[in-house]
């Protein structure tokens, strides 16, 4: 019989418990604050909806990633995604942990130096750069990383008497054993256009190949991908060094660790299900010093998370505006926040929770938005008690793409609260207004009736 491979014991925390015969581990609780501040005085104060951040909880995520990695590789260097959240108070958060910047459009680009990030931390990723971008980019010595060949070429022209040479990487797609692949970003590892890619730039010689990046998909629930994804990545790397006796610094596995939010139509939980950081930690660390790099010579290791780090910080708070009863008998509840403001309500089942004491009895009901849209559904069926018209209600890890997603459609978006870790609050996104949305309008004078 052959003898199984020797694998290195590692600690891990247990987060299954037992299941009740409805399938979750607790029972239905009103949540009547976050962090210790009550959901009345934040509703009464920065009004129905609102989202609320947990600074506490967004710096324990990051410390617990970092800690992740760190504990099991000497070099590790955390990039935001600012598409995550970009709200300005959110980046410097993670700014503040020690975090760089990674960026997918000029817009994004510019907030990040607007924050203050020195160029040189800031990673340029995206297919949709402009000639704009690019030169901003290369005048702040940014980490450009390549995403096609006509953005290479592009490249090459902006960068042909430069004494400077832009600092870049390229974006590789591969099969990791991930269907449907993620092939449309970046070159492709498997056919040979990232080789042919690595060869053009570091023949060029007037381009830096510093790094070799990957992105393989969202809400990744295999860790096993991220092991295929760092080997093929080391790969490529130690193949410059041997036969263009080039080194990479750096390797960039992305972001796509899963939060533990519950996708539609799961069966259990996220909680119980989705494999945690430290899986993920183990598995890309252990690739990575198992492929034999020198000691001494390991490249660093970026991590781009987005929202593993922020989904479960963020929370909205919302108001019943009633009930009713469908044709079929169902009850339903109608609430102040719609999907336009929810994004994630489409690929999530969020977890929605009273917000005051409640009757035991619950039911199964369906919670629509006040959009005048068929489609405006938060939970198509959810357990809950009676919902009174102007009761409150808690949707909770709602800290990802939602507040970058959202969008001004019928209703108006709401303010965003943070609450610091001295439990102080402060409003660091105003609610829009009617003259906000009107600012950039323009009316031809032939329609300009009232005025
Ligand atoms: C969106 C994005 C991320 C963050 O992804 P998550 O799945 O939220 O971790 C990281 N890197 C790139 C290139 C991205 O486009």
């Amino acid at each position: 019989m052959e003898k199984l491979p020797y694998e290195k014991p590692y600690i891990k925390k247990l987060q299954a418990g037992a299941l009740n015969k409805f399938g979750s581990r607790t029972g239905l609780q009103p949540v009547k604050s976050i962090d210790g501040v009550s959901v009345k005085s934040l509703i009464e104060n920065y009004g129905s909806p609102v989202f609320v951040l947990s600074e506490k909880q967004i710096r324990k995520n990051y410390r617990a990633a970092y800690r992740a990695f760190s504990t099991r590789y000497p070099k590790v260097q955390f990039a935001w995604s600012y598409k995550t959240n970009y709200l300005n108070a959110v980046c410097q958060i993670f700014h503040q942990e020690g975090s760089w910047a990674e960026v997918v459009s000029g817009f994004e680009y510019r907030k990040a130096l607007g924050n203050g990030v020195p160029g040189n931390k800031i990673i340029f990723n995206g297919p949709g750069k402009s000639i704009n971008d690019l030169q901003l980019a290369i005048e702040h010595n940014s980490l450009i990383h390549i995403d096609h060949f006509d953005e290479l070429n592009l490249l090459l022209t902006l960068s042909k008497n430069l004494v400077n040479k832009p600092r870049v990487a390229i974006r590789i797609n591969m099969d990791t054993g991930v269907y449907p692949l993620w092939d449309r970003f970046g070159f492709n590892y498997e056919n040979g256009e990232a080789w042919s890619a690595v060869t053009k730039i570091t023949g060029s010689g007037s381009l830096q190949l510093v790094g070799l990046h990957c992105h393989i998909g969202t809400y990744m629930l295999s860790a096993d991908a991220y092991g295929i994804a760092a080997n093929k990545l080391a790969e490529l790397a130690v193949r410059c060094q041997t036969e263009l006796n080039h080194k990479i610094e750096y390797l960039d596995l992305g972001g796509g660790f899963p939060s533990t939010n519950t996708l539609k139509g799961a069966y259990l939980p996220g909680n119980d299900t989705v494999p945690t950081i430290d899986d993920f930690a183990e598995v890309i660390t252990s690739a990575l010093l198992n492929f034999g790099f020198a000691n001494d010579d390991l490249p660093l290791l970026i991590l781009e998370s987005g929202r593993v780090l922020i989904d479960d910080a963020g929370y909205l708070l919302g108001t019943v505006i009633a009930n009713k009863r469908l044709a079929n008998g169902k009850g339903a509840a109608i609430v102040d926040f719609g999907v336009n403001i929810l994004f994630t309500s489409f690929w999530y089942e969020h977890q929605v929770s009273p917000a005051q004491d409640f009757a035991a009895h619950t039911e199964n009901m369906v919670i629509y938005g006040p959009l005048c849209m068929n489609i405006d559904v938060i939970r198509e069926s959810i357990n809950l008690p009676l919902l009174n018209p102007g009761d409150q209600v808690v949707v909770h890890k709602v800290g990802a793409y939602n507040m970058t997603q959202w969008m001004q459609f019928i209703t108006l978006r709401p303010a965003v609260v943070l609450i610091d870790e001295k439990l102080r609050t402060h409003l660091i996104r105003k609610n829009e207004t009617l003259e906000y949305t009107a600012e950039p309008e323009l009316v031809p004078a032939h329609l300009n009736n009232n005025k």
